[in-house]
C-alpha cells in the first residue's frame, strides 16, 4: 500500500515508515488495556536510555510511539492515518516545518511528535491561531490520548487562572499564540511564586505556521499600563501639518508608509513653533509632526479605520478585520484622534513586550505545519532554523490554476466578478471569492444581491471565528456561493457536498432552538423526522434523560445524518461533474503564499477544482509596486475597457511586483526582529535575575552581591576621580554604614574594599537581628519585595528608553552609522547603566529598612 515519495529528500523516510506501520500491524491483536499499557513501556524504555547515555534518544522509540498512536486513532476515530501524515510527523519531529496542503489531515500529525516527545515527561504545546480550533483540536486529542493514558489540556480566552496552570502541567497543551504569550509576559511580571502557570518551553508545534510566525510577527505582543494624556502637541501639531504642503514641505513614500520633511519644511516647522531645533531630542517635536502629517496623507477614513461610538477602530490592510481593542503605537493613533477631532486617549505605557519571534525562539525544540511556507521558506531557516519540507498529498492534487485575467479598471473587475457567480449559481457550482477587506466583500455581496445570487458574507471578526468555521463548513455545498476575507475560516477545510456529520449536529442544535431550515434550505426537515421526533427535541430540556429517550435521540442523530450522508454523496458527484470547488482571488495578495493559500482552498484530496485571480490595474499591487514597466505596458496593450486581458508579460511583471512586495515585508520583520533581539537578550538576563529571586529562599546572599558589586563600582569612579573624598562619602552614604572617610583615604584600593565589605556585613547582620526580633522572617520578606520592586521599576523605564532610543535612531539614520550597530552600543549602555543602578537602589533601600518599620 505504500506509494513512493517522489521527492528524493524524503525517500530516506521511507524505511521508517514501512516499519511504522509493520509495527502498527502488529498491535491489532491488543486489547484496550494492553494497548494503553504501552505508553508505561515506552516512557521506561525511555528511561533505562537516560540512565545509560545520559541522553533522551526519543527517536529511537519513534517506530513504535508512532504506531501505537496510529493505533489509537484508528480506535477512537475509525481512521486509518495516511503514510504521508506518518512522514509529516517525522518532519515535525525533527523540529522542521511539514507543508501539506488543506484536508490533508494536519490536525491528527501533530498528535504524533506531540505523543512521541511528552513521553519524555515534559509538556508539548501545541499551538493554533484561534480559540475555536484549539478547543476542537484538543476534543480530538482528548478522545484519542484517551485510548493510551495521555493528559490533553486547552488554554482559550475564558481559561481562569487554575485551570491554566493544571492545562500547563498535563502532557499536551493546546494553545493560541497569543494566550501563550500574555501568559509568559505576566509570569515574568509575577510577585509570587504561585502566580507562575507556565511550566516550561520545551517543544512546541505550531498550527498554521506561516499565519503566526510570518503574518502576525510584523505586530509584538504588548502588556501595557495608562500613562497621562497630553494633548496639546497634537493638537498643536495637527495645526502645524495643515499649514505644510505636499512635495514642498514633504515628500510620502507610500510604499514604507512613511513621510520625510525636507529642508524647507523643516524650517517652516521650526519658525511656526518658534522653536530652534526640531529634531531635539529634549523636545520631541518631530514625533508629532510626523505623525501628523501621517495622519494627513496616509491613514484614511473607511480604508485604514473606521470611527465607531466616537473612536478610531483599526482596518487591518491585510485582512480586513476590525482590531477591536487595538490602537496604533507610539502616538499615532492619539494624532488621528486629533486629526478627527475625537477625545485623545492617552498614551500607552508598555509594561512589558515580546515578538512572536522571540517567543517561539525560546522553545528547545520547535515545529510547525501549514499549507503554505515553501514561498518563505528563507526566512523560516534563517530566523527560526526550520527548514521548509513539502509532503506530496495523500491523493494527486489535480486543481486547475488558470491564468489571471487583467481589466483596465476596478469597476469592470468587480463587474465580472460578480456575473461570474451568477454564472456559477445558476449550474449549481460551489464558489468561494477571497477579497482584501471587508469594504470589497461589502461591494460584492451588495452587487450579488442586486443581481438576485444568494450568498454567505465572511466579515472577519475574532469573535466570529465558531460561526465562520461554521459558514467555511457549507461552502462545498451545491449552489453555496461565499465570500470571505482572505484569513478568514483558515483551519477548517471545504467538503465538497458538505460534511453530513457537521451538519446534523447543526440541524439538532437548531431544532432545539427552534429554527430549523435557517442555514440548510431546500432540504425539508419534515421529510426526514416524525413530528413526534421534532417535538421531542424541541423539548428536550424538559424531559426525562432516560434509556429510552437517549435511544430515541441517538436514532433521530442517525436518520438525519444517514440522510445528509446520502444527499451530499450525491450532490458531491454532481459538483464534481460540474469542476469541483471553484476559487476566485480578487486581488493579489502581498505574498504569493497568501494567494496560495486561497488557491488551495480547491482540489482536497484529489478532488476536481479550480482557482482564478480577476484583477485590475488599480490594485494596489500594480499601483504601489508596479513602476513605470506596468504603466508603458498598459499603453503598448491598448487595453478595452470590458474585456481583460491574458498577457505572459504582465503576469510576468505582476510576480516580480509581488516579489518585490515579499521582499520588502520580510525586511521589515528581519528589522523588528534584529531590533527586538537586542531587548530580547536583556529581557532573558532580566527575567532570568527575577525568576531566580523569586524561587529563592534565601535573598540575603544576593543583595550582599549586589553591595559588594556596587562597592566595586564605586570604587572605580573613586579611581577615575583622583582617589576624591566625595565618592568616598557618597559611598558610605549610600551603605548607610558608621564610618570616618579620613581612615578611608589613607588606605589602598584593596584595603578599603576589604574594610568596606566588612562593614557592610557588620551592619547588615546588626540590621539582621534587630529586625528578625520584631518579626521574625520580616527580613527575607523585605528583600524580595525591594528586589522585585527596583527591578520590575527599572525594567519598564528601560524599555520605554529604549523606544525612544529606536525613534531617536531612526530619524538620525540619514547620518553615515549603521542605525542597528549605534542602535546595539547604545543599548548596551542603558543595560549597564540600568543593572548598576537596581543594585545600588536596593542596597540603598536594604540598608535603611530599619527607617520604614519605625516610622
Ligand atoms: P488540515 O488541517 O490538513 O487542513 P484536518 O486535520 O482539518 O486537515 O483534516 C481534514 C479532514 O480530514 C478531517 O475531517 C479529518 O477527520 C479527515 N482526515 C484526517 N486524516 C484522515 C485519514 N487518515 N483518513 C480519512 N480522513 C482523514
Ligand atoms: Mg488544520
Amino acid at each position: 500500500m505504500l506509494k513512493l515519495f517522489p521527492h528524493n529528500s524524503i525517500n530516506r523516510y521511507k524505511k521508517t515508515v514501512i516499519s511504522i506501520n509493520k509495527k502498527y500491524e502488529s498491535l491489532k491483536t491488543y486489547s484496550d488495556t494492553q494497548l494503553k499499557e504501552q505508553t508505561k513501556v515506552l516512557q521506561v524504555k525511555l528511561q533505562t536510555h537516560d540512565l545509560k547515555t545520559n541522553d533522551l534518544k526519543t527517536n529511537e522509540i519513534l517506530i513504535e510511539a508512532f504506531a501505537i498512536i496510529k493505533e489509537a486513532i484508528f480506535r477512537a476515530l475509525n481512521l486509518t492515518l495516511f503514510d504521508v501524515q506518518l512522514l509529516g510527523g517525522i518532519i515535525l519531529d525533527q523540529n522542521n516545518i511539514a507543508e501539506m496542503k488543506t484536508g490533508e489531515g494536519k490536525t491528527l500529525v501533530a498528535l504524533l511528535p506531540a505523543y512521541l516527545n511528552c513521553l519524555t515527561g515534559q509538556t508539548v504545546h501545541i499551538i493554533t491561531v484561534n480559540d475555536y480550533l484549539a478547543e476542537r483540536d484538543a476534543n480530538i486529542a482528548k478522545k484519542i490520548f484517551s485510548y493510551i493514558n495521555i493528559k490533553v489540556g486547552l488554554i482559550t480566552q475564558s481559561t481562569n487562572l487554575n485551570e491554566r496552570k493544571t492545562a500547563y502541567n498535563k502532557n499536551i497543551t493546546y494553545i493560541t499564540n497569543s494566550e501563550l504569550g500574555f501568559d509568559y509576559l505576566k509570569d515574568n511580571m509575577a510577585i509570587h511564586k504561585s502566580n507562575i502557570i507556565q511550566k516550561n518551553f520545551y517543544y512546541a508545534i505550531i498550527d498554521e505556521v506561516d499565519s503566526i510566525l510570518i503574518d502576525e510577527a510584523r505586530t509584538p505582543l504588548v502588556i501595557s499600563g495608562i500613562k497621562e494624556v497630553k494633548n496639546q502637541p497634537y493638537v498643536e501639531a495637527q495645526n502645524v501639518s495643515n499649514l505644510l504642503i505636499n512635495q514642498i514641505d514633504y515628500t510620502i513614500d507610500e510604499k514604507s508608509k512613511s513621510i520625510i520633511l525636507t529642508e524647507k519644511g523643516i524650517a517652516n516647522c521650526e519658525k511656526v513653533l518658534k522653536i530652534s531645533n526640531l529634531y531635539d531630542t529634549k523636545n520631541s517635536w518631530i514625533k508629532y509632526i510626523l505623525n501628523a502629517l501621517k495622519a494627513k496623507e496616509l491613514f484614511l477614513k473607511n480604508r485604514d479605520y473606521i470611527i465607531k461610538d466616537s473612536q478610531i477602530l483599526i482596518v487591518d490592510e491585510f485582512t480586513g478585520r476590525v482590531m477591536e481593542g487595538r490602537r496604533w503605537s507610539d502616538g499615532l493613533h492619539q494624532s488621528i484622534e486629533a486629526k478627527e477631532n475625537i477625545v485623545i486617549e492617552a498614551e500607552n505605557k508598555t509594561l512589558a513586550s515580546i515578538t512572536y519571534q522571540n517567543l517561539f525562539l525560546l522553545y528547545k525544540k520547535l515545529a510547525g505545519m501549514t499549507g503554505t511556507a515553501k514561498t518563505e521558506e528563507s526566512e523560516f531557516l534563517n530566523i527560526y532554523r526550520m527548514k521548509v519540507i513539502s509532503v506530496p498529498t495523500h491523493e494527486k492534487c489535480i486543481r486547475k490554476d488558470l491564468s489571471d485575467l487583467v481589466y483596465k479598471d476596478e469597476y469592470n473587475k468587480w463587474q465580472s466578478v460578480a456575473n461570474e457567480c451568477l454564472d456559477m449559481y445558476k449550474i449549481g457550482r460551489p464558489t468561494l471569492i477571497g477579497t482584501t477587506s471587508i469594504q470589497k466583500s461589502e461591494i460584492l455581496s451588495s452587487m450579488l444581491k442586486e443581481i438576485n445570487v444568494p450568498h454567505s458574507l465572511l466579515n472577519a471578526k475574532p469573535d466570529n471565528v465558531s460561526k465562520e468555521a461554521k459558514i467555511i463548513l457549507q461552502a462545498g455545498q451545491k449552489g453555496s456561493i461565499t465570500i470571505s476575507t482572505n484569513m478568514a475560516g483558515r483551519g477548517t477545510d471545504i467538503i465538497l457536498g458538505g460534511n453530513a456529520e457537521k451538519t446534523t449536529e447543526l440541524i439538532i442544535e437548531q431544532l432545539k432552538l427552534k429554527q430549523h431550515n435557517q442555514l440548510i434550505n431546500n432540504h425539508n426537515i419534515e421529510q426526514i423526522l416524525t413530528k413526534d421526533e421534532i417535538k421531542l427535541l424541541q423539548e428536550i430540556n424538559k424531559i426525562e434523560t432516560n434509556l429510552v429517550n437517549q435511544e430515541k435521540i441517538k436514532n433521530i442523530y442517525t436518520k438525519i445524518l444517514q440522510k445528509y450522508k446520502k444527499l451530499f454523496k450525491k450532490e458531491k458527484e454532481e459538483i464534481l461533474q460540474l469542476g469541483g470547488l471553484y476559487v476566485i482571488g480578487t486581488e493579489r495578495h502581498e505574498s504569493r503564499r497568501i494567494d496560495n493559500q486561497l488557491r488551495g482552498r480547491a482540489g482536497r484530496q484529489g478532488d476536481q477544482g479550480s482557482s482564478r485571480f480577476f484583477l485590475s490595474l488599480q490594485d494596489n499591487l500594480f499601483r504601489i509596486f508596479g513602476g513605470n514597466k506596468i504603466e508603458n505596458l498598459i499603453t503598448k496593450l491598448n487595453i478595452h475597457d470590458k474585456t481583460p486581458i491574458e498577457s505572459i508579460l504582465l503576469t510576468k511583471s505582476l510576480n516580480s511586483a509581488q516579489k518585490k512586495v515579499e521582499a520588502y515585508f520580510y525586511d521589515i520583520r528581519k528589522q523588528l526582529y534584529e531590533y527586538d533581539e537586542v531587548i530580547h537578550n536583556q529581557r532573558k538576563a532580566i527575567y532570568h535575575e527575577r525568576k531566580k529571586i523569586l524561587n529563592s529562599t534565601f535573598t540575603r546572599d544576593c543583595i550582599l552581591e549586589y553591595a559588594e558589586y556596587t562597592i566595586e563600582e564605586m570604587l572605580i569612579i573613586y579611581i577615575k576621580n583622583n582617589q576624591n573624598h566625595n565618592t568616598l562619602l557618597q559611598i558610605i552614604k549610600l551603605l548607610n554604614i558608621k564610618s570616618d572617610t579620613k581612615n578611608l583615604s589613607i588606605m589602598n584600593i584593596d584595603e578599603i574594599k576589604y574594610y568596606l565589605n566588612e562593614q557592610l556585613r557588620i551592619s547588615y547582620d546588626l540590621k539582621e537581628i534587630y529586625l528578625e526580633q520584631l518579626r521574625p522572617g520580616l527580613m527575607r520578606q523585605l528583600e524580595k519585595y525591594y528586589l522585585l520592586q527596583q527591578i520590575d521599576q527599572a525594567w519598564q523605564e528601560h524599555i520605554e528608553k529604549m523606544t525612544l532610543l529606536k525613534e531617536y535612531i531612526g530619524w538620525r539614520s540619514y547620518g553615515q552609522q549603521d542605525p542597528l550597530i549605534e542602535y546595539k552600543n547604545e543599548a548596551f549602555h542603558l543595560f549597564i547603566n540600568m543593572i548598576i543602578y537596581i543594585r545600588q537602589t536596593v542596597v540603598y533601600l536594604m540598608m535603611r529598612s530599619r527607617l520604614i518599620i519605625e516610622i
